[in-house]
Protein backbone atom coordinates (compact mmCIF):
# COMPACT_ATOMS: atom_id res chain seq x y z
CA UNK A 1 0.00 0.00 0.00
CA UNK A 2 1.30 3.32 -0.66
CA UNK A 3 1.56 6.28 1.86
CA UNK A 4 -1.20 8.84 1.07
CA UNK A 5 0.71 12.41 -0.49
CA UNK A 6 0.96 15.01 2.02
CA UNK A 7 -0.95 17.91 1.70
CA UNK A 8 -0.76 21.16 3.18
CA UNK A 9 -2.35 22.42 5.75
CA UNK A 10 -5.61 24.25 4.89
CA UNK A 11 -5.55 28.38 4.38
CA UNK A 12 -8.08 29.25 6.55
CA UNK A 13 -6.82 32.36 8.29
CA UNK A 14 -8.40 34.51 5.46
CA UNK A 15 -11.70 35.69 4.44
CA UNK A 16 -13.01 34.87 1.13
CA UNK A 17 -15.83 35.81 -0.84
CA UNK A 18 -17.69 35.10 -4.06
CA UNK A 19 -14.36 32.54 -4.23
CA UNK A 20 -12.14 35.99 -4.29
CA UNK A 21 -9.30 35.80 -0.93
CA UNK A 22 -9.39 38.52 1.24
CA UNK A 23 -6.85 40.26 2.88
CA UNK A 24 -8.33 42.68 5.24
CA UNK A 25 -11.66 42.54 3.63
CA UNK A 26 -10.57 44.00 0.31
CA UNK A 27 -10.11 41.50 -3.21
CA UNK A 28 -7.07 41.35 -4.75
CA UNK A 29 -8.66 43.06 -7.79
CA UNK A 30 -9.31 46.47 -5.29
CA UNK A 31 -5.69 45.55 -3.75
CA UNK A 32 -4.41 46.04 -7.28
CA UNK A 33 -6.18 49.45 -7.54
CA UNK A 34 -5.10 50.67 -4.78
CA UNK A 35 -1.50 50.26 -5.45
CA UNK A 36 -1.54 50.62 -8.83
CA UNK A 37 0.27 47.37 -9.12
CA UNK A 38 -0.07 44.20 -10.39
CA UNK A 39 2.32 42.19 -8.19
CA UNK A 40 2.59 42.97 -4.57
CA UNK A 41 2.68 42.11 -0.92
CA UNK A 42 -0.49 42.17 1.70
CA UNK A 43 -0.80 41.65 4.80
CA UNK A 44 -3.85 41.03 7.11
CA UNK A 45 -3.85 42.52 10.12
CA UNK A 46 -6.18 40.39 11.47
CA UNK A 47 -4.26 37.57 10.90
CA UNK A 48 -1.37 39.04 12.75
CA UNK A 49 -3.28 39.64 15.66
CA UNK A 50 -4.68 36.22 15.77
CA UNK A 51 -1.47 34.95 16.37
CA UNK A 52 -0.52 37.37 19.01
CA UNK A 53 -4.12 36.08 20.38
CA UNK A 54 -2.93 32.58 20.30
CA UNK A 55 0.20 33.27 22.13
CA UNK A 56 -1.23 34.44 24.36
CA UNK A 57 -3.98 32.14 25.04
CA UNK A 58 -1.75 29.59 25.40
CA UNK A 59 1.44 31.18 27.15
CA UNK A 60 1.14 31.95 30.97
CA UNK A 61 1.08 35.65 31.38
CA UNK A 62 4.16 36.60 33.04
CA UNK A 63 6.19 35.74 29.35
CA UNK A 64 6.64 39.29 27.40
CA UNK A 65 6.18 38.48 23.54
CA UNK A 66 8.75 40.47 21.92
CA UNK A 67 8.63 40.61 18.17
CA UNK A 68 11.79 39.91 15.91
CA UNK A 69 12.14 42.81 13.11
CA UNK A 70 14.03 40.82 10.64
CA UNK A 71 11.24 38.37 10.08
CA UNK A 72 9.04 41.72 8.31
CA UNK A 73 10.41 45.04 8.71
CA UNK A 74 7.57 46.95 6.76
CA UNK A 75 7.33 49.75 8.41
CA UNK A 76 3.44 50.29 8.96
CA UNK A 77 3.36 46.68 10.36
CA UNK A 78 6.49 47.62 12.65
CA UNK A 79 4.55 50.74 13.67
CA UNK A 80 0.97 48.60 14.43
CA UNK A 81 2.75 45.84 16.02
CA UNK A 82 4.02 48.72 18.50
CA UNK A 83 0.82 48.46 20.34
CA UNK A 84 0.67 44.56 20.12
CA UNK A 85 3.30 43.26 21.13
CA UNK A 86 5.90 44.27 24.53
CA UNK A 87 9.17 45.01 23.02
CA UNK A 88 11.16 44.71 19.92
CA UNK A 89 14.02 42.50 18.77
CA UNK A 90 16.28 44.79 16.18
CA UNK A 91 19.42 42.87 14.22
CA UNK A 92 20.92 46.17 12.93
CA UNK A 93 21.13 49.76 13.01
CA UNK A 94 18.31 50.45 10.61
CA UNK A 95 16.14 48.12 12.60
CA UNK A 96 16.79 50.09 15.48
CA UNK A 97 15.90 53.05 14.72
CA UNK A 98 12.38 52.14 12.83
CA UNK A 99 11.73 49.77 16.32
CA UNK A 100 12.51 53.60 18.04
CA UNK A 101 11.01 55.62 16.05
CA UNK A 102 7.95 53.37 16.29
CA UNK A 103 7.66 54.61 20.21
CA UNK A 104 8.50 51.23 21.61
CA UNK A 105 10.62 52.23 24.70
CA UNK A 106 13.84 52.09 24.81
CA UNK A 107 14.30 49.77 27.96
CA UNK A 108 11.74 47.12 25.49
CA UNK A 109 14.08 47.22 22.34
CA UNK A 110 17.40 44.75 22.35
CA UNK A 111 20.14 44.47 19.74
CA UNK A 112 21.52 41.63 19.12
CA UNK A 113 23.69 40.52 15.97
CA UNK A 114 27.01 39.43 15.66
CA UNK A 115 30.15 41.48 14.28
CA UNK A 116 28.51 44.63 15.58
CA UNK A 117 30.81 47.23 14.54
CA UNK A 118 31.94 50.13 16.84
CA UNK A 119 29.31 52.90 15.02
CA UNK A 120 26.20 50.31 15.83
CA UNK A 121 27.79 49.90 19.57
CA UNK A 122 27.83 53.78 19.77
CA UNK A 123 24.69 54.23 18.38
CA UNK A 124 22.73 51.29 21.05
CA UNK A 125 24.55 52.82 24.02
CA UNK A 126 23.35 56.33 23.09
CA UNK A 127 19.60 55.42 22.42
CA UNK A 128 19.33 53.01 25.35
CA UNK A 129 18.76 50.16 24.11
CA UNK A 130 19.73 46.68 25.81
CA UNK A 131 22.79 45.38 23.89
CA UNK A 132 22.94 41.84 23.55
CA UNK A 133 26.80 41.16 23.75
CA UNK A 134 27.65 38.24 21.25
CA UNK A 135 31.14 38.03 22.26
CA UNK A 136 33.87 38.92 24.76
CA UNK A 137 35.12 41.54 22.69
CA UNK A 138 32.13 42.93 21.83
CA UNK A 139 31.22 43.75 25.68
CA UNK A 140 34.93 45.51 26.24
CA UNK A 141 34.42 48.03 23.53
CA UNK A 142 30.82 48.42 24.38
CA UNK A 143 32.18 49.52 27.90
CA UNK A 144 34.94 51.33 26.35
CA UNK A 145 32.97 53.35 24.20
CA UNK A 146 30.64 54.00 26.94
CA UNK A 147 33.51 55.39 29.08
CA UNK A 148 34.55 57.82 25.93
CA UNK A 149 30.23 58.93 26.38
CA UNK A 150 30.28 58.63 29.98
CA UNK A 151 27.54 56.27 29.89
CA UNK A 152 27.54 53.19 31.26
CA UNK A 153 26.37 50.77 28.70
CA UNK A 154 22.90 48.40 29.01
CA UNK A 155 24.10 44.74 28.33
CA UNK A 156 22.84 41.18 28.26
CA UNK A 157 25.24 38.63 27.30
CA UNK A 158 23.85 36.25 24.52
CA UNK A 159 24.18 32.86 25.39
CA UNK A 160 25.21 30.06 23.10
CA UNK A 161 24.31 27.16 25.11
CA UNK A 162 25.68 23.76 25.37
CA UNK A 163 22.16 21.98 24.71
CA UNK A 164 20.89 21.45 21.13
CA UNK A 165 17.97 21.44 19.77
CA UNK A 166 16.73 17.96 19.08
CA UNK A 167 14.97 17.58 15.62
CA UNK A 168 14.39 19.90 12.15
CA UNK A 169 14.44 23.78 12.03
CA UNK A 170 17.50 26.27 11.92
CA UNK A 171 19.93 25.44 14.79
CA UNK A 172 21.34 28.74 16.39
CA UNK A 173 22.76 27.73 19.50
CA UNK A 174 24.89 24.21 20.54
CA UNK A 175 28.11 23.36 19.52
CA UNK A 176 30.30 25.71 17.65
CA UNK A 177 28.48 29.18 16.48
CA UNK A 178 29.18 32.17 15.82
CA UNK A 179 26.29 33.44 18.17
CA UNK A 180 26.91 34.29 21.72
CA UNK A 181 29.46 33.39 23.78
CA UNK A 182 29.76 29.35 24.95
CA UNK A 183 28.29 28.68 28.24
CA UNK A 184 31.02 27.33 29.64
CA UNK A 185 33.33 30.37 28.78
CA UNK A 186 30.19 32.22 30.11
CA UNK A 187 30.28 30.51 33.53
CA UNK A 188 34.29 30.98 33.86
CA UNK A 189 33.75 35.28 33.70
CA UNK A 190 30.56 35.99 35.22
CA UNK A 191 31.83 36.21 38.65
CA UNK A 192 35.11 38.14 37.48
CA UNK A 193 33.19 40.69 35.40
CA UNK A 194 33.63 44.62 36.75
CA UNK A 195 29.53 45.16 36.64
CA UNK A 196 30.09 48.75 37.83
CA UNK A 197 30.91 50.12 34.19
CA UNK A 198 27.65 48.76 32.88
CA UNK A 199 24.18 48.66 33.33
CA UNK A 200 23.41 44.62 33.14
CA UNK A 201 20.13 43.08 32.53
CA UNK A 202 21.15 39.52 32.31
CA UNK A 203 20.52 37.19 29.32
CA UNK A 204 19.85 35.90 25.91
CA UNK A 205 19.52 32.43 25.02
CA UNK A 206 18.03 31.94 21.56
CA UNK A 207 18.38 28.17 20.15
CA UNK A 208 16.76 28.19 17.12
CA UNK A 209 14.22 29.02 14.50
CA UNK A 210 11.31 27.71 12.13
CA UNK A 211 10.58 24.92 15.26
CA UNK A 212 6.91 22.74 14.39
CA UNK A 213 8.12 20.17 16.77
CA UNK A 214 6.10 20.42 20.55
CA UNK A 215 8.55 18.37 22.18
CA UNK A 216 11.57 19.79 20.94
CA UNK A 217 10.61 23.24 22.00
CA UNK A 218 9.53 21.37 25.34
CA UNK A 219 13.30 20.40 25.70
CA UNK A 220 14.42 23.55 24.89
CA UNK A 221 12.60 25.23 27.01
CA UNK A 222 13.45 22.62 29.85
CA UNK A 223 16.81 23.39 29.18
CA UNK A 224 16.64 27.25 29.17
CA UNK A 225 15.18 27.31 32.16
CA UNK A 226 17.75 25.08 34.20
CA UNK A 227 20.46 27.16 32.66
CA UNK A 228 19.49 30.30 33.30
CA UNK A 229 19.38 29.20 36.95
CA UNK A 230 23.06 28.45 36.69
CA UNK A 231 23.34 31.78 34.97
CA UNK A 232 21.92 33.59 37.90
CA UNK A 233 23.65 31.39 40.51
CA UNK A 234 26.84 32.26 39.49
CA UNK A 235 26.04 35.94 38.13
CA UNK A 236 26.90 38.39 41.69
CA UNK A 237 24.48 41.43 40.80
CA UNK A 238 21.30 41.04 39.99
CA UNK A 239 19.30 39.44 37.19
CA UNK A 240 16.38 41.58 35.60
CA UNK A 241 15.72 40.11 32.92
CA UNK A 242 16.20 36.57 30.65
CA UNK A 243 14.90 36.28 27.06
CA UNK A 244 14.08 32.30 26.81
CA UNK A 245 14.67 32.54 22.85
CA UNK A 246 11.91 31.95 20.25
CA UNK A 247 11.98 29.34 17.14
CA UNK A 248 8.30 28.69 16.95
CA UNK A 249 7.14 27.66 13.02
CA UNK A 250 4.66 27.62 10.93
CA UNK A 251 3.65 25.19 8.27
CA UNK A 252 5.00 25.80 4.84
CA UNK A 253 5.02 22.44 3.15
CA UNK A 254 2.65 19.57 2.66
CA UNK A 255 2.38 17.32 5.96
CA UNK A 256 3.39 20.00 8.00
CA UNK A 257 1.04 21.22 10.84
CA UNK A 258 0.04 24.18 12.55
CA UNK A 259 2.24 24.27 16.30
CA UNK A 260 -0.20 23.59 18.93
CA UNK A 261 0.71 25.55 22.19
CA UNK A 262 -0.87 23.92 24.41
CA UNK A 263 1.37 21.49 26.19
CA UNK A 264 4.28 24.33 25.74
CA UNK A 265 2.34 26.74 27.81
CA UNK A 266 1.49 23.85 30.38
CA UNK A 267 5.03 23.43 30.49
CA UNK A 268 6.03 27.11 30.65
CA UNK A 269 3.56 27.00 33.63
CA UNK A 270 5.61 24.31 35.35
CA UNK A 271 8.87 25.68 34.78
CA UNK A 272 7.62 28.91 36.04
CA UNK A 273 6.63 27.12 39.28
CA UNK A 274 9.95 24.73 39.60
CA UNK A 275 12.08 27.89 39.13
CA UNK A 276 11.00 30.53 41.45
CA UNK A 277 14.00 32.90 40.79
CA UNK A 278 12.75 32.78 37.16
CA UNK A 279 9.31 33.48 37.95
CA UNK A 280 10.13 37.15 39.48
CA UNK A 281 12.28 38.21 36.87
CA UNK A 282 11.30 39.68 33.68
CA UNK A 283 10.92 36.71 30.68
CA UNK A 284 10.92 37.47 27.37
CA UNK A 285 9.87 34.87 24.05
CA UNK A 286 11.06 36.47 20.93
CA UNK A 287 9.18 35.47 17.90
CA UNK A 288 9.44 36.71 14.19
CA UNK A 289 7.65 34.57 11.53
CA UNK A 290 5.26 33.00 13.80
CA UNK A 291 3.80 36.51 14.34
CA UNK A 292 3.76 37.54 10.85
CA UNK A 293 4.19 34.74 7.85
CA UNK A 294 0.50 33.44 8.05
CA UNK A 295 -0.83 37.31 7.56
CA UNK A 296 0.99 37.37 4.22
CA UNK A 297 0.15 37.11 0.33
CA UNK A 298 2.55 37.29 -2.65
CA UNK A 299 0.09 37.85 -5.33
CA UNK A 300 1.88 38.02 -8.76
CA UNK A 301 -0.72 38.22 -12.01
CA UNK A 302 -0.60 35.22 -14.55
CA UNK A 303 0.50 36.76 -17.83
CA UNK A 304 1.59 34.01 -20.35
CA UNK A 305 0.36 30.35 -20.11
CA UNK A 306 2.20 27.14 -22.16
CA UNK A 307 2.72 23.75 -22.35
CA UNK A 308 5.95 21.70 -22.56
CA UNK A 309 6.27 18.74 -23.40
CA UNK A 310 2.60 18.01 -21.33
CA UNK A 311 3.76 20.20 -18.35
CA UNK A 312 1.25 23.05 -18.12
CA UNK A 313 3.36 26.79 -17.40
CA UNK A 314 1.94 29.15 -15.68
CA UNK A 315 4.03 32.70 -16.36
CA UNK A 316 3.41 35.84 -13.68
CA UNK A 317 4.91 38.46 -13.39
CA UNK A 318 6.27 38.00 -9.84
CA UNK A 319 9.34 35.74 -9.08
CA UNK A 320 12.01 35.07 -6.98
CA UNK A 321 13.97 38.25 -6.87
CA UNK A 322 11.01 39.61 -4.58
CA UNK A 323 10.12 35.88 -3.19
CA UNK A 324 13.49 34.04 -2.32
CA UNK A 325 12.65 31.99 0.26
CA UNK A 326 9.24 30.76 -1.76
CA UNK A 327 12.15 29.50 -4.46
CA UNK A 328 13.73 27.35 -2.38
CA UNK A 329 17.01 29.40 -2.43
CA UNK A 330 16.98 30.68 1.23
CA UNK A 331 18.61 28.26 3.32
CA UNK A 332 16.12 24.81 2.29
CA UNK A 333 18.20 21.97 1.35
CA UNK A 334 15.42 20.81 -1.41
CA UNK A 335 12.99 22.93 -3.10
CA UNK A 336 9.17 22.09 -1.70
CA UNK A 337 6.43 24.53 -2.72
CA UNK A 338 4.69 26.69 0.09
CA UNK A 339 0.81 26.57 -0.47
CA UNK A 340 -0.09 28.35 -3.33
CA UNK A 341 -3.77 29.39 -5.09
CA UNK A 342 -5.67 31.03 -7.59
CA UNK A 343 -6.79 34.19 -5.65
CA UNK A 344 -9.93 35.00 -7.61
CA UNK A 345 -10.67 31.21 -7.48
CA UNK A 346 -10.56 30.02 -4.37
CA UNK A 347 -13.25 27.34 -4.20
CA UNK A 348 -12.04 23.95 -2.70
CA UNK A 349 -14.76 21.82 -4.83
CA UNK A 350 -13.46 22.80 -8.63
CA UNK A 351 -11.71 20.90 -10.86
CA UNK A 352 -7.93 21.55 -10.29
CA UNK A 353 -4.58 20.51 -12.66
CA UNK A 354 -1.10 20.15 -12.40
CA UNK A 355 0.15 23.36 -12.55
CA UNK A 356 3.98 24.80 -12.76
CA UNK A 357 3.91 28.25 -12.18
CA UNK A 358 7.36 30.45 -12.73
CA UNK A 359 9.03 33.92 -13.07
CA UNK A 360 10.23 36.49 -15.37
CA UNK A 361 13.83 35.59 -14.25
CA UNK A 362 16.27 33.74 -16.74
CA UNK A 363 16.98 30.87 -14.56
CA UNK A 364 15.01 27.45 -13.52
CA UNK A 365 15.38 28.71 -9.76
CA UNK A 366 12.60 31.09 -10.61
CA UNK A 367 9.62 28.70 -9.94
CA UNK A 368 6.99 30.00 -7.58
CA UNK A 369 4.72 26.39 -7.98
CA UNK A 370 6.14 23.15 -8.90
CA UNK A 371 3.22 19.98 -10.57
CA UNK A 372 0.73 22.07 -8.05
CA UNK A 373 -2.76 21.08 -8.19
CA UNK A 374 -4.42 24.73 -9.64
CA UNK A 375 -8.16 25.44 -10.19
CA UNK A 376 -8.27 26.12 -13.94
CA UNK A 377 -5.81 29.44 -14.29
CA UNK A 378 -6.08 31.57 -16.65
CA UNK A 379 -4.15 34.74 -18.19
CA UNK A 380 -5.08 38.05 -15.92
CA UNK A 381 -5.82 35.50 -12.89
CA UNK A 382 -3.73 36.05 -9.46
CA UNK A 383 -0.97 33.73 -8.30
CA UNK A 384 -1.51 33.56 -4.42
CA UNK A 385 1.69 32.17 -2.12
CA UNK A 386 0.51 31.86 1.35
CA UNK A 387 2.58 31.96 3.95
CA UNK A 388 4.78 34.70 3.01
CA UNK A 389 4.38 37.70 5.82
CA UNK A 390 8.28 36.57 6.73
CA UNK A 391 11.37 36.85 5.25
CA UNK A 392 9.95 38.29 2.04
CA UNK A 393 10.90 41.78 0.01
CA UNK A 394 13.47 41.82 2.22
CA UNK A 395 15.10 38.64 2.50
CA UNK A 396 14.80 38.49 -1.31
CA UNK A 397 17.15 39.63 -4.38
CA UNK A 398 15.38 42.32 -5.78
CA UNK A 399 17.65 44.09 -8.04
CA UNK A 400 18.96 40.96 -9.54
CA UNK A 401 17.74 40.81 -13.75
CA UNK A 402 16.90 44.56 -12.65
CA UNK A 403 12.58 43.82 -12.81
CA UNK A 404 10.74 46.27 -10.68
CA UNK A 405 11.47 45.99 -7.16
CA UNK A 406 7.82 44.86 -5.10
CA UNK A 407 5.28 46.74 -2.81
CA UNK A 408 3.95 45.99 0.51
CA UNK A 409 0.75 46.70 1.90
CA UNK A 410 -0.78 46.14 5.60
CA UNK A 411 -4.96 45.94 5.42
C1 LIG B 1 15.97 35.53 13.35
C2 LIG B 1 15.82 35.66 14.79
C3 LIG B 1 14.56 35.66 15.37
C4 LIG B 1 13.29 35.45 14.58
O1 LIG B 1 13.23 34.15 14.07
P1 LIG B 1 11.83 33.57 13.54
O2 LIG B 1 12.14 32.22 13.04
O3 LIG B 1 11.36 34.49 12.46
O4 LIG B 1 10.89 33.57 14.69
C5 LIG B 1 14.46 35.88 16.72
N1 LIG B 1 15.57 36.06 17.47
C6 LIG B 1 16.80 36.06 16.95
C7 LIG B 1 17.98 36.25 17.83
C8 LIG B 1 16.99 35.84 15.60
O5 LIG B 1 18.21 35.80 15.09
Amino acid sequence: MSKPTPVHVEMNQFETKDKQLLVGGHTLDSIADMLSKDVFYAYDKNVVKQQIDKFHRHIPKHIKLHYAIKANPYLPLINAMKDWVEGFDVASQKEMLLAIQSGMPTRDISFAGPSKQLAEIRAAISAGVTLHVESELELERAIQIGQEMGINPIVAFRVNPAFELKASGMKMGGGPKQFGIDEERLMEILPTLDYTKMQFRGFHIYWGSQNLKVEAIIDAHNNTFDLAQRLIDITPVEVETVNLGGGFGIPYFAGEKRLDLTDIGTNLQRLLAEYPALASIELIIELGRFLVAEAGVYVSKVTDKKTSRGQTYLMTNGGLHHHLSNSGNFGQVIRKNYPVAIGNKIDSACEKHPITAVGPLCTPLDTLADKMMLSDPQIGDWLVVYQSGAYGPTASPQDFLGHPHVVEILL
